[in-house]
């Protein structure tokens, strides 16, 4: 396998800017998304993990040490989430543009103000899925306009001939993401301070950005499988909570879901929770309307 590799990244062994394009890798396709409304014309944009996958767990394909290799830029989540998967791949893809010292490593939790970090170190007891903080932070939509303004100063770095025009679309984009910011937190105003229950915590950013109050996790610690003990408990606190919704991202044990949600009498919305993870949520923003009307839909259901 290892040699098929390194004979496929020598016959595409090509000098940076070979299209005149910025090449960027995103580890996420949200991030993938937000990197073309940025980069426009100016760049080729390809995103390692798909939308319907967890981005905690991705297998690596021969082709992501192809695209890495080639890249001129690539934009990470960071916060650990991409620790299982990520680390051994930028070992291999013989790309120095991008190593984590260079200007082409483009952690974007820089720009955002993490939640749910450790306080006082992390106990491994805890789980270790999420050491840094919550790194879920994509789907606030106001934290992407913090990242399109910190993604058009980076392409800026390495491509100063098109910085203007970087930062011009940056500031756009970043507008069009406060709308959208605006517009869902309208959309959800009925349900503000609703009780919710959800598989992992890829929704905190979410909830706490539009209002709801987060009551408990199926999953009793970030990456931890649930227990007949701790799914008692879980649906012991959603009764004396009265929290009625259950949202799940498709790639979760969706049986478990069901059965806490028939237990409780409490509704399921099982949702996408990554751009282009479900047909109707091919672009960003499409994700962000989708998971809030299937919220809505859930709690009038
Ligand atoms: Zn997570």
């Amino acid at each position: 396998m290892r040699k098929i590799l390194l004979t496929l990244l020598a016959l595409l062994a090509l000098p940076a800017f070979a299209y005149g394009k910025l090449r960027v890798v995103s580890t996420l396709p949200d991030f993938a998304w937000l990197a073309e409304q940025v980069g426009g014309d100016f760049v080729q944009v390809k995103s390692l993990a798909r939308g319907s996958q967890d981005p905690h767990f991705v297998d690596p394909k021969p082709s992501y040490l192809v695209d890495l290799h080639r890249a001129d830029i690539l934009l990470l989540d960071g916060m650990q989430l991409e620790v299982g998967w990520l680390p051994p791949l930028l070992q291999q893809c013989g790309n120095g543009r991008i190593q984590p010292s260079a200007p082409g490593y483009v952690d974007l939790s820089q720009f955002i103000k993490p939640i749910e970090v450790p306080v006082g170190g992390v106990d491994r007891s805890m789980g270790d899925m999420h050491p840094m903080g919550n790194p879920h932070y994509h789907l606030d939509p106001y934290n992407m306009a913090l990242i399109a303004e910190g993604i058009g100063g980076a392409f800026g770095k390495l491509d100063a001939t098109h910085a203007a025009q970087y930062a011009a679309n940056a500031e756009k984009t970043a507008e069009a993401m406060r709308a959208l910011g605006a517009e869902v937190t309208a959309m959800l105003a009925p349900l503000k301070g609703e009780p919710v229950v959800t598989y992992h915590s890829t929704l905190d950013y979410f909830f706490l950005r539009f209002g709801f109050d987060i009551v408990g996790y199926i999953e009793p610690k970030a990456g931890i499988k649930p227990s007949p003990s701790s799914l008692m408990e879980l649906e012991q606190r959603m009764k004396e909570k009265k929290a009625k919704l259950i949202i799940s991202e498709a790639y979760q044990d969706l049986k478990t879901a069901r059965r806490v949600a028939d237990d409780t009498g409490a509704k399921l919305a099982v949702i996408p929770s990554y751009t282009g993870g479900a047909k109707g949520a091919e672009t960003y923003p499409d994700l962000i309307r989708y998971i809030a009307r299937s919220i809505l839909e859930a709690s009038s259901g």
